[in-house]
């Protein structure tokens, strides 16, 4: 594929990866049991290990250090993930996204039934 193929390859997989976890991040439970919070927080981790773009994994695990995610609420893992893509942002010349107007620009249409967890990590059998 040319750079260029390859550059929109991957600006089309950064949009899609950061719909889906700005919406995921955005219907998070309000009030989060101990086991969703340590989800979250091993969602992230893997991400930035197994992100198909090698230089934005390295990247993101770099961010991740300086920004570990925040999982005590809905509120603040959404508004960690709006600071850590605006970090991605800035390093990539991008402008920077007012955190104010998430509820807004996410809409997952899943209506308002809450988001079901399981109780553990592990796969089922
Ligand atoms: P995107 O940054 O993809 O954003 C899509 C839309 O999200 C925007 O149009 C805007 O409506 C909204 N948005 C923007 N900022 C925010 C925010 N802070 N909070 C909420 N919503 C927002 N590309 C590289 O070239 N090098 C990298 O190292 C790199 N690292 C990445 C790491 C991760 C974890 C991800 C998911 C993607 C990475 N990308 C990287 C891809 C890059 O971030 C963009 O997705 C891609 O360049 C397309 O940019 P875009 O201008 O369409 O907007």
């Amino acid at each position: 594929m040319s750079k260029l193929g390859n550059e929109t390859a991957k600006a089309a997989l950064g949009r899609a990866t950061w719909k889906l976890l700005h919406t995921m991040t955005l219907r998070y439970p309000e009030d989060p049991t101990p086991d969703e919070k340590e989800a979250l927080k091993s969602y992230f981790h893997l991400l930035s290990r197994l992100y198909p773009c090698g230089e934005c994994a390295a990247e993101f695990q770099l961010l991740l250090k300086k920004y570990p995610p925040q999982a005590s609420s809905r509120r603040a893992a959404a508004s960690w993930l709006c600071h850590v893509h605006n970090q991605v942002n800035l390093r990539l010349n991008k402008p920077e996204f007012d955190c104010a107007h998430l509820d807004e620009t996410y809409d997952c249409g899943c209506g308002d039934e809450p988001v079901s967890l399981p109780s553990t990590l592990s796969p089922p059998d």
